[in-house]
């Protein structure tokens, strides 16, 4: 946009003249403000907001004093100046964040952690909390417990140490025209140099009762003496809680944040088209950022998050629309759906299937005949038989002369289920291999090469399905279990693989129709709603720890009468190590305990082949309690266990307990769970009541959902747009429905904005938005 950069450098000219004259109003005729005005009236209105500050900043001009016009004068030209970059630089928003104010290199290090990498990154970091530290009151207002802003001067101090560590206790008298109190702080010998007696400040904390006096520990405070204009950012305001990591301090976060915002805020684009923002009477981006950051009030804080969910969820949902455009655009194999080789496979069944899988099986039938890719959820409780689904589908796929690959997100899933479906296949003549990192790397080649020249019809596999050498033939048919555990990339690596091949994803992880559509709104939905009959519900007790012998004395009783037994330890984050010596020990313990039985152990540091052995052990009833840390979480059926222990219940998620449970209550007999747990924690009890009161998993996930977040629920660690929408969502549902409609419309409409919008799409930041936020989350 060269005319714009032209006029921007000719108005950095004019500041610069104005400057030189000494800020006379001379430097330009008919004076400085209608200069600006004139120039700015080019740039066009969505850029209102940098222009505005600048009509703003230069109102009156001709009547204000020298000092007015020379600030007014520097910071106008500091805007220009930025308005430059903004033309000239593509990368505008991905500009690292070290070059904001006061970051640098050091802070730049501790943002990222945060996974604050730009400048726009760090203005969209929203606060995870608020305090309202808005009501400023008088000393002899204070009731003691309660949380308080006061305006105080500091008197002097007293400088004592505890009695312990030695740790030095800054104690200082303040007092406003009502009266005294104590503001202590521990460690931070500094303070008396920063306040030095007489300084005035705002303190905000909670005001306890010491004897006589109030006090306050460690409280917040701002000093009063750092310029007139000054904006307390700390104090006296509504104050945003940001989530933090070592090395950086909520008030050093907040600084940085209010300057980044002062210095961007204006030049950014709202790509929420103006229709829209009408239509729903939505707030401008730039106030809306503002106002999530540093609200004036909690009903603006609202309207704020109400705006920003909405643009989340629009675009959110224009990707899925055009994602699902473009799949129904496209043509896929189609397959003939009558087949005597499923039907020799249903007649081999011990069982008949359940309503709700006839259903499921006639959805996808219909999906695979129509012509079109087959892009389908199959969501189904723990144990209600989505496997056979798949086999089904597999089996088809095979006799229309179409391959099948089938991901699972763990060794041992994958290992059960080549078990399982190579006596499925075997007996119809299907070939089928397994495929994963531990696979020997000759037995790989061979894989590889009989999948690229179609001789093997069924892989069945981990990530190792992914890689680039695996090529196939006729790759017709993707199937991916525990879908959740997989990103959306590697869904698309592995579906990429073939020529619009048709996919089908299970989950046993119910989640709520709202967030299902925002996760998964390409896809058309399958729900198994009934398990298969006969199963008794698994009982579920809740210990304490000190009841742990109660647990395994139950535990011995059933093992003597025939039974075997699940015990699970926790997944310790981020090292297999720590997580193998935790269920080493109590392997050790448990065999000290039950010494006439045989244990087995089966963490992620076992190797292939024993792990293959103790599995298979462990089914033929040769093992009655099988130790292991949550690698048999997803999948694994062993009909016989009807016994589940798990230790440190109260470190899990209500969900990962779900599934744990389901591995038990797969058969005919009655089957327990015992959780053991640490019930002192917050809510550990209420939490884990959930599970003795229900083996519904749909309630459990809703349950686990309501308490943790999305983020959590779906172990991601990044920093919560889906925790943002979620809370909205659950709040505001017709928010989301209005914002899936409108984009939905818009796709179908195929109108003039759609290229519009495909240019927001394809912007910088929001594609990274997309990207960076979407794709790493582990779906
Ligand atoms: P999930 O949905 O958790 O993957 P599985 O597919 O592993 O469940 O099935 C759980 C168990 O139920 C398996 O042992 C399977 O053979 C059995 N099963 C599946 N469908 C039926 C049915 N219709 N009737 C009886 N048992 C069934
Ligand atoms: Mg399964």
């Amino acid at each position: 946009m060269p005319t714009e950069i032209k006029l921007l450098k000719g108005l950095k000219n004019i500041l610069e003249n104005e400057i030189s004259s000494n800020f006379s109003d001379k430097s330009i005729k008919y004076g400085l403000e209608k200069a600006l005005a004139v120039a700015l009236k080019q740039f066009p209105l969505w850029n209102g907001f940098w222009t505005q500050k600048v009509l703003d900043l230069i109102k009156d001009y001709s009547k204000r004093t020298y000092e007015e016009r020379a600030q007014a004068v520097v910071r106008i030209k500091d805007i220009i100046e930025r308005a430059i970059e903004f033309y000239t630089d593509e990368n505008f928003w991905e500009k690292s964040v070290q070059f904001a104010k006061g970051v640098g290199p050091h802070r730049a290090k501790l943002l990222n952690r945060l996974e604050i990498h730009t400048i726009y990154d760090l203005i969209t970091y929203y606060p995870r909390d608020y305090d309202d530290r808005s009501k400023l009151k008088k000393i002899s207002e204070i009731k003691p417990g309660e949380r308080v802003t006061i305006k105080v001067k500091i008197i002097d101090y007293e400088e004592t140490k505890t009695l312990y560590k030695k740790i030095p206790i800054i104690k200082a008298k303040i007092s406003d025209n009502t009266g005294w109190a104590y503001a202590v702080w521990y460690g931070q010998k500094y303070i008396k140099q920063v306040l030095p007696p007489g300084t005035e400040l705002l303190i905000s904390g909670e005001a306890k009762r010491l004897l006589k006096h109030i006090e306050f520990e460690n409280p917040e405070y701002e000093t009063l003496d750092e310029g007139e204009d000054k904006e307390f950012l700390n104090v006296g305001r509504i104050v945003p809680i940001y989530s933090l990591t070592s090395g950086l301090t909520q008030k050093v976060l907040r600084k940085i944040i209010y300057d980044a915002l002062t210095d961007y805020s204006i030049f950014l684009e709202d790509p929420l088209p103006k229709y829209l923002r009408e239509k729903y009477n939505l707030m401008d981006k730039p106030v809306s950022v503002w106002e999530k950051h540093f609200p004036t009030s909690f009903l603006t804080m609202a309207s704020a998050s109400k705006r920003i969910t909405f643009e989340e969820l629009f675009f959110l949902q224009l990707n899925l629309a055009k994602k699902r455009r473009e799949i129904e655009e496209l043509s896929a194999p189609v397959f003939n759906i009558q087949s005597e080789l499923v039907e020799k496979f249903l007649g081999s069944l011990p069982f008949k299937l359940t309503k709700a899988q006839e259903k499921v099986w006639e959805e996808i039938k219909k999906d695979l005949s129509s012509g079109r890719p087959m892009h389908r959820l199959l969501q189904g409780d723990v144990g209600s038989g989505k496997t056979v689904i798949a086999a089904l589908a597999t089996i088809l796929a095979y006799d229309n002369g179409y391959q099948t690959a089938f991901m699972v997100p763990t060794e041992i899933l994958a290992e059960q289920h080549y078990n399982r479906l190579k006596n499925i296949f075997e007996p119809l003549g299907i070939k089928i291999a397994l495929l994963t990192s531990s696979t020997p790397k000759k037995e790989k080649t061979y894989i590889y090469l009989d999948l690229a020249e179609g001789k093997l019809p069924v892989v069945i596999g981990t990530h190792a399905l992914i890689q680039e050498e695996v090529t196939f033939k006729k790759l017709g048919l993707v199937i991916i279990d525990e879908q959740h555990r997989f990103g959306v990339i590697q869904r698309a690596k592995l579906w990429k693989k073939g020529e619009a091949p048709h996919l089908l994803v299970m989950t046993a992880t119910p989640i709520p129709r709202s967030l299902a559509l925002v996760l998964y709104g390409e896809l058309d939905i399958s729900i198994i709603d009934e398990l298969p009959p006969g199963r008794k519900p698994v009982i579920t007790y809740l210990f304490s720890k000190k009841e742990r012998r109660k647990v395994y004395s139950f535990v011995e009783k059933e093992i003597e009468k025939g039974k075997q037994a699940f015990v699970v330890c926790p997944l310790i984050e981020e090292s297999e190590k720590l997580e193998a010596e935790s269920a080493k020990k109590l392997y050790e313990e448990l065999k000290k305990f039950f010494p006439r039985f045989n244990i087995g152990l089966i963490h992620g540091l076992v190797p292939r082949e024993e792990r293959t052995r103790i599995m298979e052990e462990f089914q033929k009833g040769e093992i009655q309690i099988l130790v292991a840390t949550t690698v048999i979480e997803v999948g694994v059926d062993i009909p016989n266990a009807s016994i589940m222990v798990i230790e440190n219940a109260d470190r899990f998620g209500l969900a990962q307990l779900h599934q744990l449970r389901g591995r038990v209550g797969r058969g005919s007999e009655q089957s327990y769970c015992f959780l053991i747990a640490d019930l002192k924690g917050e809510n550990a009890k209420e939490r884990l009541k959930v599970m003795v009161e229900t083996n519904d998993g749909f309630v459990i996930a809703n349950k686990d959902l309501e308490i943790r977040g999305p983020g959590e629920f779906f172990g991601t660690k990044q920093h919560g747009t889906l925790d943002v929408l979620f809370v909205d969502l659950t709040k505001d549902m017709k928010l989301f429905e209005i914002a899936r409609n409108e984009a939905f419309e818009v796709i179908k409409n195929q109108n003039e904005r759609i290229e519009e919008y495909e240019k927001v799409l394809l912007n910088k930041w929001l594609n990274k938005y997309l990207r960076g936020e979407l794709k790493e989350i582990v779906l």
